[in-house]
């Protein structure tokens, strides 16, 4: 039986790990599941279970730790039978997500060969807020591709460089909620790690520059050696 290798990126909301992620699956050839992206597909699409995530998403506010996982699981059961290097992209963000998720490993045999490892994406307060006003996402939710109104040179409404669909602002990227998100990451965060801490899981620490997207994921392959 493979080894799986599963990435789990843990960070700020606007920290890069959607930028980094992307790279890593179209250069590295990893397959990436972003929580945050699932739960706009589904608001997107209007399913029963969008309504109920939207409520949380648009306050800024975490989806219960149970939802979540199970999505996560039910994913991840079906992806490693024919990938063997996925990113967990925003997943697990709370102690006990991350518990359930351990749990899973060591319980559910289609889950049994698997290294897992945490990236932790560091990135103060200050940087994260200048960060989440110049975000610009793609609007449609297949793509999701992410830009920097200051370091791609883009604005809204300017055709995506993947797809041409045009570039909008995240519902959830104005400075009220993104504060409300950066609170909600800090009450979690030292619980986390801790807890990675304890149970002797690898984390690796990245200090992303938010500079040119090539510079920082060379910085980022480095880690990974
Ligand atoms: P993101 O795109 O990663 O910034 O996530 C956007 C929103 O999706 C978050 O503010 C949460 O409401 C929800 N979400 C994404 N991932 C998780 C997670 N692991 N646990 C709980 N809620 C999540």
């Amino acid at each position: 039986m493979k080894t799986v290798q599963i990435l789990s990126f843990f960070g700020p909301p606007g920290s890069g790990k959607g930028t980094v992620a992307e790279r890593c699956v179209r250069d590295l050839g990893f397959t990436m599941l972003s929580t945050g992206n699932v739960c706009r597909k589904h608001i997107q699409e209007r399913t029963e279970l969008g309504e109920e995530l939207k409520s949380y998403i648009d306050a800024g506010q975490l989806v219960p730790d149970e939802l979540i996982t199970k999505m996560v699981l039910k994913w991840l059961e079906e992806i490693i039978k024919s990938k063997d290097k996925v990113i967990l992209d925003g997943f697990p963000r709370t102690k006990r997500q991350a518990e359930l998720f351990t749990d899973a490993l060591q319980s559910d045999p289609m889950l049994a060969d698997i290294e897992f490892s945490v990236v932790h994406f560091d990135v103060s307060d200050k940087e994260i807020l200048k960060r989440i006003e110049s975000r610009l996402v793609c609007d449609n939710k297949r793509c999701q591709a992410v830009y920097s109104a200051t370091v791609d040179e883009v604005t809204e409404g300017d055709a995506c460089k993947m797809c041409g669909t045009p570039l909008i602002r995240r519902s959830d990227d104005n400075l009220e909620v993104a504060r409300e998100r950066l609170g909600v990451f800090a009450k979690f965060k030292q619980d986390l790690l801790g807890y990675y801490q304890d149970f002797g899981h690898r984390v690796l620490v990245f200090v992303p520059t938010g500079g040119l997207p090539d510079d920082d994921f060379r910085e980022f392959q480095k880690l990974l050696i």
